[in-house]
């Protein structure tokens, strides 16, 4: 039910409150101007608007994941670049320890005493010497590796940790805005009875020239005069125009943006 504002009521004294509504509803669509009727409803229609465009932005923030698809996709490249650094490490450590077999077999030839020929000796010497210092490039690139892998953890675990921390966010933004759009939800329902319960008192003329204003004037039909000038365009309305906006009787426009002017 909308607020009398600055009109007089006459209220009966009935005691149903149903009927007592309905007397209150006919002496007040009495007592009002038709621009104040159309004010009243334009007041309610521009609080639906900004509700609705509230409930639209929260959708579209809602429904956009752009964040949280490149936050994830981010995680899964540094994933398989671990997973990829891991198996570099693995052949690297399968190379060395390969390697390290190798010497300790030839060592164990060497120093088993089976051979006796001195070049053969002399051989398997020179084939540990090589053996030995494969070895130690084969070491460098382990070492490579695990450089390589530790830095890949790290980066993994940063990744995830962001991704983590985006997804708590989330849980608690999308909570945040679910108890909003509720709240303008129910907002919403209540201003549309408001609106069917003001909607009676326009004439079909004067409610389809709201509407075509509506419409061309971005959902501002009626203005408020407000300190002599136009609430919706800033334009100044002069004394007469201002008078003519306060009577009960006729529209008046404002002579810069059209709109129905509407004065207190
Ligand atoms: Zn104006």
């Amino acid at each position: 039910m909308l607020n009398g504002g600055k009109l007089k009521f006459t209220r009966v004294a009935v005691f149903n409150p149903k009927i007592t509504a309905e007397r209150d509803l006919i002496v007040y669509n009495l007592f009002m101007s038709t621009t104040l009727h159309l004010f009243r409803l334009q007041e309610i229609d521009s609080r639906i608007d900004m509700a609705q465009r509230r409930l639209d932005e929260i959708q579209k923030i809602l429904n956009n994941n752009a964040e949280l698809k490149r936050v994830e996709a981010y995680f899964e490249n540094c994933k398989a670049s671990h997973g990829i650094s891991e198996k570099v490490l693995h052949k690297a450590e399968g190379a060395v320890k390969q390697q390290r077999l190798k010497i300790e077999q030839t060592e164990s030839m060497l120093y088993s005493g089976n051979v006796k020929n001195p070049k053969e000796v002399q051989d398997l010497q020179n084939k540990s010497n090589a053996l030995k210092r494969y070895l130690s490039k084969l070491e460098d690139i382990q070492l490579e590796a695990m450089l390589a892998h530790d830095e890949e953890n790290e980066t993994l675990q940063s990744a995830q940790t962001a991704l983590n921390k985006l997804k708590a966010q989330l849980i608690q933004q999308n909570s945040r805005l679910a108890g909003e759009e509720s709240g303008l939800n129910k907002e919403k329902e209540g201003l549309l009875k408001d609106r069917a319960v003001a909607l009676p008192a326009l004439e079909d003329e004067r409610l389809k020239l709201y509407n075509k204003l509506r419409k061309s004037k971005r959902g501002i039909a009626v203005a408020l005069v407000n300190d002599g000038g136009c609430s919706a365009c800033g334009a100044t309305v002069t004394l007469a125009t201002q008078q003519k906006a306060r009577s009960a009787t006729g529209i008046t426009y404002c002579p810069s943006c059209q709109r129905i002017l509407y004065g207190k």
